[in-house]
C-alpha cells in the first residue's frame, strides 16, 4: 500500500479570507473565546440560518454535551437516536449516564426510520436525537409530531447538514438544540470546532453559563451582574477567537462551497448512474421536498466482500475512499447496553456495503474524472 495518492479523500481548504482573518485576531491580543470573530461567526449564523442564538463550541462532540446538559439527563434515562451515526451523538449523552436506544434506519435515505420510532418511546424517554445523515434531511415532520406527542425534546445532530433543508426550512432550526460541526472533514472547517444552535429560547442563558465553566460571566460582560461566579455546572466549549476568525473566513464563501460541492456531487451522480444501475449498486436517493448540504457522495455496494475490493481497487490507483460507520448497537460499548445483531437490519446491512468517495472543496473535474475511470475499471 506504497502507492501514491491522486486523488484524497479529504483536503481542508483555505476558500477566503481565513488566513487574514487570524492575523487580524492575533493582532488584536484577545485570543481566547468569545472575541470579535467569535460573534461575527455566530451573528453570521444567526442571521443567516434564522437562529435565535448560536454558540461556536470547541467541536460538534462539546454540542452535543450541552445537549446533555441542558436537557438535564439523568442516570436512567433513555435517549433515541440512530445506531448508524458517529460515536459522539451517543457519547454526550451515556457520560450524564443514560441508556442509549438504537433506533434503525431508512433503507432510502439512511436516516432515522420515522415508522419505528414511536415503538421506541418510552415513560423514561428524555430526548430524541435525529442525524440528517450526509445532509439529507429526516423526515422531521413526522418525527416533531411524534416528539410533540410525548412531550420529548428533539435535539438535531446536524453535523452533515449545515444549510440543507427540509421543506424550504434549514436543517437545525427544527429541534430545541443542534448542532453543528466544524470538524476538518466537514463542508466547512476550522480544524476543530462546532457549534450549539438554540431555537427554543428558554435554554439560552443556561447553555452560555454552561460553556462558560459554569459561571455567569457572560452575563457579567453584557453588564447585567457586577461581578461573575460558579452558578451552575458547567465547562470550557468556547473555542479561541483565532479559530473563530478561520470559521468565518471559510463561512463567509458558503455560496461558492455549497456551489463547488454540489458540482462535485452532480457530476458523480450523472456518471456512475447507468453503471450502478446495471451494477446493482445503490446511489444516494435525494427526496423531493428536501435540499441536501452535499455533505458526501457514497454508495451501496452488493456485498462486504466487493466493498472491500472496491476500496482496495481505487487505493491501487492512487484514490481514497472510505466506509462509514459501524452499526453503535454492535460495538463494544452499544453490546453494554444491550446491543444484540439483528436489532437494526438495515443499519447492520448498509454498514457492509457503503463506501464513500472523495469529496472535498479543491477537487477539480480531472480528479473526478480519474475516481469516475478507475469505477468504471471495477469488474464484478
Ligand atoms: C463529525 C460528526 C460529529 C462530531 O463532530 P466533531 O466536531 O468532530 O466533534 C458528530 N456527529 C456526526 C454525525 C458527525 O459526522
Amino acid at each position: 500500500m506504497t502507492e501514491t495518492i491522486l486523488v484524497d479523500f479529504n483536503n481542508p481548504v483555505v476558500v477566503g479570507n481565513e488566513l487574514q482573518y487570524m492575523a487580524e485576531a492575533i493582532a488584536f491580543a484577545k485570543t481566547s473565546g468569545d472575541g470579535p470573530f467569535t460573534h461575527k461567526a455566530s451573528a453570521l449564523l444567526e442571521k443567516e440560518l434564522g437562529v435565535p442564538k448560536v454558540l461556536l463550541t470547541t467541536s460538534c462532540t462539546h454540542a452535543l454535551e450541552m445537549f446533555a446538559l441542558l436537557l438535564d439527563i439523568q442516570p436512567g434515562d433513555e435517549v433515541i437516536l440512530p445506531s448508524f451515526t458517529f460515536v459522539s451523538t451517543v457519547n454526550a449523552f451515556v457520560l450524564r449516564g443514560a441508556k442509549p436506544v438504537f433506533a434503525d434506519v431508512r433503507p432510502d435515505t439512511l436516516n432515522l426510520d420515522e415508522s419505528r420510532l414511536e415503538a421506541l418511546v418510552t415513560p423514561r424517554t428524555k430526548a430524541i436525537v435525529p442525524v440528517h445523515y450526509a445532509g439529507v434531511g429526516c423526515e422531521m415532520d413526522a418525527i416533531l409530531d411524534i416528539a410533540g406527542r410525548h412531550a420529548v425534546p428533539v435535539a438535531e445532530d446536524n453535523a452533515h447538514g449545515l444549510f440543507g433543508k427540509y421543506k424550504g426550512k434549514y436543517l437545525g432550526t427544527f429541534g430545541a438544540l443542534a448542532a453543528q460541526s466544524f470538524h476538518e472533514t466537514k463542508n466547512f472547517s476550522c480544524g476543530e470546532g462546532g457549534a450549539l444552535l438554540i431555537n427554543d429560547p428558554k435554554y439560552i442563558e443556561r447553555a452560555e453559563i454552561i460553556r462558560e465553566k459554569g459561571t455567569n460571566r457572560s452575563r457579567f460582560f453584557r453588564g447585567q451582574v457586577d461581578k461573575y461566579t460558579w452558578v451552575d455546572v458547567g465547562s470550557s466549549y468556547l473555542p479561541s477567537d483565532i479559530l473563530a476568525a478561520y470559521l468565518l473566513g471559510q463561512l463567509e464563501q458558503r455560496e461558492k462551497v455549497q456551489s463547488h460541492r454540489r458540482k462535485v456531487w452532480d457530476f458523480y451522480d450523472a456518471a456512475l448512474k447507468d453503471w450502478a444501475q446495471t451494477h446493482e449498486v445503490g446511489l444516494p436517493h435525494i427526496p423531493a421536498h428536501v435540499e441536501q448540504a452535499y455533505h458526501m457522495f457514497y454508495m451501496l455496494l452488493p456485498t462486504l466482500e466487493l466493498r472491500q475490493a472496491f476500496i482496495a481497487h481505487l487505493r491501487r490507483r492512487g484514490i481514497l475512499s472510505v466506509f462509514h460507520y459501524l452499526p453503535l448497537h454492535l460495538s463494544d460499548m452499544g453490546r453494554r447496553f444491550g446491543g444484540q445483531p439483528g436489532d437494526c437490519p438495515v443499519t447492520e446491512r448498509v454498514s457492509d456495503q457503503l463506501v464513500r468517495l472523495p469529496f472535498h472543496n479543491a477537487l477539480a473535474e480531472s480528479d473526478l474524472q480519474k475516481v469516475v475511470d478507475a469505477i468504471m475499471e471495477f469488474d464484478f
